[in-house]
């Protein structure tokens, strides 16, 4: 395989306030080896990072720029056009990012139609239990519904976020493999 089909771009996409950016910075935080570039930043909404997924390196480009208001970043439909994958996040706190979340795989749906794009609907604030709006159960089913992987993750805890970017990953090497 190249070099070139280890670059990925993945795509936050989710409501406002649901931990977008607070998964992007524990992705901006990996330090995956010594002698590695840290993560390059451009400007503070697209990073890229050369992560081990399976032992084989990927290097994987996030953008975080779905609700950015920085007039010069990349517009919603760029944004939800050029991702090779997707992470579909909403706050198990908040039913409404849980409706939007679906409405945004309509949206990928019309945008990308022809490919089985990798997407990982994601649940995030699953340490806020006592807060909880959207079961894991409605999110299981949800994500049966999109045809999508599901996973549950807190940033705050640092819990299954990188489970999350490596399913992602694992994902593209799949649809990549059996192009
Ligand atoms: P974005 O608008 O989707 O980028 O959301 P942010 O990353 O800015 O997060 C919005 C707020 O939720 C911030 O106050 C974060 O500290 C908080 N937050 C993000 N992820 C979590 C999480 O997993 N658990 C908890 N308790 N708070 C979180
Ligand atoms: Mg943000």
């Amino acid at each position: 395989t190249g070099g070139s089909s280890r670059r990925f771009r993945v795509v936050l996409l989710g409501a406002r306030g649901v931990g977008k950016s607070a998964i992007a910075s524990i992705f901006a935080g990996a330090a995956d080896s010594m002698d590695s570039d840290e993560c390059e930043l451009y400007g503070d909404e697209v990073c890229e990072q050369t992560i081990t997924v399976d032992g084989e390196k990927a290097t994987v480009t996030l953008v975080d720029n779905w609700d950015s208001e920085d007039e010069g970043g990349l517009s919603q439909d760029q944004c939800i056009q050029t991702g090779d994958a997707y992470l579909l996040v909403y706050s198990i706190t908040d039913r409404s990012s849980f409706l939007q979340a679906s409405e945004l795989r309509i949206s990928l749906r019309q945008h990308r139609p022809a490919h089985h794009t990798p997407i990982i609907l994601v649940g995030n604030k699953c340490d806020l239990v006592r807060r909880r709006e959207v079961s894991v159960t409605e999110g299981r089913a949800c994500a049966a519904v999109f045809d999508c992987k599901f996973i549950e993750t807190s940033a705050a805890m640092q819990h299954n976020v990188w489970p999350a970017f490596h399913g992602i990953v694992q994902q593209l090497r799949l649809r990549r493999d059996t192009k």
